[in-house]
């Protein structure tokens, strides 16, 4: 899969923020049983999540899906966020997500090339100072799992601890998140909160937007 290289980063410090509380949050509708349960087992001993999904970020992924299994087509994005910490735990929070055209098929999918420049515009005008925290893409109707080629892209392009791949089936409606795990890979539980009842910005504050990665275009 040709992507963009990031070619410089901006280091940030972690801000100390309490989690999405548990009144602002539910378990995906498309979990796995077994997805559904490690979410129940969470809030029922009230285990914090090291990953929270904003509604908004949710719909957007979802609908992208959704539209692109209408012509078994994959979806692709990024998904921007900010990693926090709480009581010396780190989270990561995904608040919104970053798309553009695509050259996609049903079993494989990229950015096309000539959209780049659309996309970080798309990125820039997330409205929140944001950070490529991982990626999403759609198997549609080939249940959630990272392939050969998905591990190679996570590892690749996001192998920071933070890093996540979201994968959604959107003719199965099934969803999962997941990270690299020694050699191959691990689901992480998450919950979908609504950011509509959690402060935006630091103290409260408007922050500025920069962008955070420089595409350069492969040749
Ligand atoms: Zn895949």
């Amino acid at each position: 899969m040709t992507r963009p290289r990031i070619v410089s980063e901006t280091k940030r410090s972690v801000e100390e923020r309490e989690p999405p509380g548990k009144s602002t949050l539910r378990a995906h509708e498309w979990l796995s049983s077994s997805s559904a349960a490690a979410y129940e087992e969470k809030v029922r001993h009230s285990i914090p999540f090291e990953v929270y999904l904003s509604y908004r970020a949710e719909r957007r992924i979802r609908e992208h899906a959704v539209r692109q299994a209408k012509d078994t087509l994959e979806a692709l994005g990024f998904l921007l966020g900010e990693v926090r910490q709480w009581q010396g735990r780190e989270y990561l929070v995904i608040l919104g997500v970053g798309t553009t055209e695509l050259r996609s098929s049903h079993s494989n999918v990229r950015f096309d090339p000539q959209a780049l420049p659309k996309l970080f515009m798309d990125l820039d005008g997330s409205g929140f100072d944001y950070v490529i925290v991982g990626w999403y893409h759609s198997h549609p109707g080939h249940t959630c799992f990272l392939s050969k080629t998905d591990l190679k892209t996570q590892r690749t392009m996001f192998n920071q601890p933070y890093h996540v791949a979201l994968v959604i089936d959107p003719m199965n409606k099934e969803i999962k998140i997941f990270r690299l795990a020694g050699n191959s890979y691990e689901e992480v539980p998450f919950a979908v909160f609504r950011e509509d009842q959690v402060k935006n910005g630091r103290n409260g504050k408007p922050r500025t937007r920069t962008l955070k990665v420089k595409p350069v275009i492969p040749t």
